[in-house]
């Protein structure tokens, strides 16, 4: 028996998301007392820093068919290499790809799942593990009882760990099955950090009344080294990107600052944001349920405050 974490490497690099989930894999480990293992899937560079991460082995398995992301694919894939490596417990990052393939795992291998827990399960005669729900207002235990289970750790939940020092990667074989889907173009949003990694996120609302303002949260976002966002209206109205969307129907995030600027603050967009350990709320509306979520709150005009904020950021940083 052991733990095997799916370490999701895009464009074949290891990112945070795949650290996290090797780190809260090498936790899980320690508490069912066995080998927490790592696999990556197609071309990956430098795979091997897993094992600073808590990996005792990392498998690599590569091959035709493997080049795009294919969840049906992937599926089989992993589910192989569980059987293969004789592992109980798989543990994904419960982002777009993990959603994917949770439930698709689950399945094919007749296992219980968890998605997106945020907590080490227990393990004292049963195997439970806690997970939010009801948008962040309540927490939820279950026990898996099925001998495997699968597990998806929501982002930002643990920091990554080092305990170790890298490993070899060796590689593994399996079936590869054919895809069912052809990929055609691959569209990926370049320079920032995907807000599902990002540690600081500047969003805004509409508040800011249209696109042609977005500037001035723009400045802001890059004085701080953050990621933008926005509420839902926002990119329903195509003001932004879609990929910016946070909140119960778009990304859940759990940055380490998150600052709302003319956000209202309802049930559906705070479901997605409401686990960030520092929100900062700048509204003119002091009955806005936001102020009610925020650690601090500002409740101002956010043209006027928001380029002194960011005027204050560059002094402090010039001064530093
Ligand atoms: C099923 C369902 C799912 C949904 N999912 C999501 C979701 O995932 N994410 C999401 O965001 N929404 C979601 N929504 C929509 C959600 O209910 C709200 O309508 C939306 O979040 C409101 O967006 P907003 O706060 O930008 O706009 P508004 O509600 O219009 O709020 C704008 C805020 O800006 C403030 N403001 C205006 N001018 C200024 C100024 N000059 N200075 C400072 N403050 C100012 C106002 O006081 C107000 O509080 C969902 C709704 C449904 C029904």
């Amino acid at each position: 028996m052991s733990v095997l974490v799916y370490a999701e490497s895009p464009e074949g690099n290891i990112k945070k998301a795949a650290l996290e989930a090797v780190s809260y894999g090498h936790k899980v480990a320690q508490v069912l007392g066995t080998d927490c293992i790592a696999l990556t899937v197609g071309s990956v560079n430098g795979a091997g820093v897993l094992g600073k991460y808590g990996a005792s082995k990392v498998y690599n398995i590569d091959g035709a068919g493997l080049g795009h992301f294919d969840s049906q694919v992937y599926t089989a894939v992993i589910a192989q290499a569980a059987e293969k490596l004789g592992a109980d417990v798989i543990i994904l990052a419960h982002n777009a790809k993990g959603k994917a393939l949770v439930g698709r795992l689950a399945a094919k291998l007749d296992a219980g799942s968890v998605a997106g827990t945020n907590a080490i399960p227990t393990n004292d005669g049963s195997f439970k593990v806690k997970k939010n729900v009801f948008s962040g207002k309540a927490i939820a235990e279950y026990e898996i009882t099925s001998t495997k289970k699968v597990l998806s750790l929501i982002g930002n939940s643990f920091q990554p760990e080092e305990v170790g020092s890298d490993v070899a990667v060796e590689s593994l074989s399996v079936d590869i099955p054919a895809s069912k889907l052809t990929v055609k173009e691959v569209d990926t949003v370049k320079g920032t950090v995907p807000l599902p990694e990002a540690e600081l996120v500047v969003s805004a609302g509409r508040g800011m009344k249209g696109p042609e303002n977005w500037g001035i949260i723009e400045e802001l976002a890059t004085e701080l080294g953050a990621t933008t966002a926005c509420s839902r209206p926002v990119a329903d109205t195509g003001w932004r990107p879609h990929h910016e969307h946070v909140g119960q129907t778009g990304v859940a995030i759990r940055p380490n600052l998150y600052i709302a600027v003319g956000i209202s603050g309802a049930i559906q967009h705070l479901a997605g944001v409401n686990s960030s350990k520092v929100i900062v709320v700048v509204n003119k509306d002091p009955e806005a349920p936001f102020f009610k979520a925020a650690d601090y709150g500002v409740c101002a005009d956010l043209f006027d405050v928001v380029p002194k904020l960011t005027e204050a950021i560059k002094k402090f940083k010039a001064n530093k």
